[in-house]
């Protein structure tokens, strides 16, 4: 008799939850994805900046390995999309231009090129002459830039749906609701409880709850609220020529902005970076903020429709990095994705498939094991329900 394909639940239905599920069932798995919101986490919320190096700090060397690691399976994932769908998912490769303002930008910038260099990426410096001559449009007080040709982005909305598509096509089932527990038997986790009490079942639960998994696991994921625009380019200005090129970022009065342009005539402005624990509301404070850096960056921004203001929960951790790994039996967790969750989505599917199937996954996810945070969990969090058996770890 034919084995039983593994069955998997997959809580969150967000740019990990989706490239999870798609891979497992890819590879033989029955799976289901649970997601209260319909998607509309901080995957929905991104910008979609595929920049491993340009978005990890100085000291974060492990993720940053790990941040380049993604850029490649990123790709050929894209690919494989393609293949399967038909659909592109809209990736962008002309790369990120850094500007300076000022000496103190400058500064940072040679340091960005001195860590570029020493990772061995080529990083070219521009003065501010060159560096309008790659971008016409931005402001005259632009003294120099970096660019870094490697960096990519994607649409992340339309590589979700494509994503989503592809997960149909390979019998990945969705059911909307919401998750308020785990189901805890003598083998370990055997499934998940809704909130309207039902009970679903399952041989592993994927934890892919991004801000969210730390309502139902002993992990210090909090959220980090990121408020973000989506504005449209005129076609009047369109018919020159484009606007914006490649992702632009750079310091205004002390916070860092970013444009990035997408397929269509859409620029998004992001982000504001916030603790504000779970509100995702958008601020005429934030919409201010982003709209007068947008304009000091890139003045003729003033002339685009405005097309959106939303927000979205970054899930952080402690040492900014993810959290993958397995909790209990049957019980896998992917999560703390902060700022590189889509440009990681396809490398942390990958490692939850080969751990789901029992294989060995990759070196670099060995530092982003959840147990470095075993103490934390302990120490921090409430003590379990007494009418919850002990045997799962650090599940609450
Ligand atoms: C403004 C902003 C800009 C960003 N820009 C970039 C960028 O340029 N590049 C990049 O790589 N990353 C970026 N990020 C980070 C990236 O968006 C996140 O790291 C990534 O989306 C996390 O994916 P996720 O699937 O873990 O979480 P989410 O996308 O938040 O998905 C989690 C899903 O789980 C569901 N869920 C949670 N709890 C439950 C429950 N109990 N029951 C049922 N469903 C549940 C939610 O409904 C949600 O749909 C940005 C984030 C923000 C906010």
């Amino acid at each position: 008799m034919a084995a039983q394909p593994a069955e998997v639940l997959v809580v969150g239905g967000g740019a990990i939850g989706l490239a999870v599920a798609y891979r497992l069932a890819e590879r033989g798995a029955a799976v289901r994805v649970i997601d209260a919101s319909g998607g509309r986490g901080a995957s929905w919320a991104a910008a979609g900046m595929l920049a491993p190096v340009t978005e990890a700090a100085f000291g974060e060397e492990e993720l940053t390995r790990l941040n380049l690691a993604a850029v490649p399976v990123f790709q050929r994932l894209a690919a494989e999309l393609r293949e399967r769908t038909g659909q592109p998912v809209g990736l962008r490769t002309e790369g990120t231009l850094a500007v300076a303002f000022n000496a103190d930008d400058r500064a940072a910038l040679d340091r960005l090129t001195d860590f570029r260099t020493g990772l061995g990426l080529s990083t070219q410096r521009l003065n501010g002459t060159a560096t309008r001559a790659l971008e016409p449009y931005l402001a005259a007080g632009v003294r120099g830039g970096v660019l870094a040709a490697d960096d990519l982005s994607v649409d992340n909305r339309r590589y979700l749906g494509v994503l989503r598509s592809a997960a149909e096509a390979a019998g990945v089932s969705f059911v909307t609701a919401e998750i308020t527990g785990l189901l805890h038997g003598a083998t370990g986790v055997e499934g998940v409880r809704t909130a309207t009490g039902d009970q679903l079942r399952a041989g592993t639960v994927v934890l892919c709850g991004g801000a969210a998994t730390g309502a139902l696991v002993r992990l210090p994921v909090h959220p980090v609220k990121g408020q973000i625009l989506r504005l449209a380019v005129p076609e009047r200005l369109r018919s020159a020529g484009p606007v914006l090129t490649r992702t632009v970022r750079g310091i205004v009065r002390g916070s860092e902005i970013y444009l990035v342009p997408r397929p269509g005539g859409e620029v998004v402005v992001g982000a504001t970076s916030e603790q504000q624990g779970h509100d995702t509301g958008v601020t005429a404070g934030g919409v201010y903020e982003l709209l007068r850096n947008a304009y000091e960056l890139l003045p003729v921004s003033s002339e685009f429709s405005f097309v959106e203001a939303r927000a979205g929960s970054r899930p952080g951790t402690p040492d900014n990095g993810p959290i993958l790994g397995r909790l209990a039996d049957g019980l896998v967790v992917a999560t703390g994705h902060y700022r590189n969750g889509i440009l990681l989505s396809a490398l942390t599917a990958d490692a939850v498939a080969a751990l789901v199937q029992g294989e060995p996954v990759a070196p670099a996810w060995t530092p982003f094991h959840p147990e470095r945070f075993a103490s934390v969990a302990a120490s921090q969090l409430p003590p379990r329900s007494t009418a919850e058996p002990a045997s799962a770890g650090l599940t609450t």
